[in-house]
């Protein structure tokens, strides 16, 4: 019984200490994380071109690369080709991250996300 209670006292340093560990591995996660955050945006710097690879528009260092058509879009010719082929891998990219796309995201002339419906004829 003293033994039992010995450990009931001794009980809150264990999870004092797993915290700790935990920070510690958050933090490294972390640093990690910020080591491939860096990465890609030196990847994306490089893998950005200067034009739409379908109308040669010029893009700001933002575009939309479909992996399916193996382009990176302008905002206009990418809603031009996948409004009408929504099974296509989209990903949005500009020089600070990547973001994969819904079917129905798109963007206006200012890269702003807008959602537009689209029709499955059947
Ligand atoms: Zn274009
Ligand atoms: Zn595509």
């Amino acid at each position: 019984m003293d033994k039992y209670q010995s450990e009931l006292r001794d009980e809150p340093t264990i999870p004092a200490k797993t915290w700790q560990e935990r920070q510690s591995e958050e933090q490294r996660k972390w640093e990690d994380e910020r080591g491939n955050v860096l990465n890609s945006f030196v990847e994306n710097v490089g893998l950005i071109p200067n034009n739409c690879q379908k109308c040669l528009s010029l893009l700001p260092h933002i575009a939309v690369r479909c992996r399916s058509c193996k382009k990176h879009l302008c905002w206009k010719c990418d809603f031009e080709v996948h409004s009408i082929e929504p099974f296509h891998l989209r990903c949005f990219i500009n020089t600070e991250h990547q973001k994969w796309l819904n079917p129905n995201t798109f963007f206006d002339k200012d890269w702003n996300f807008i959602m537009k419906g689209y029709f499955i004829f059947m």
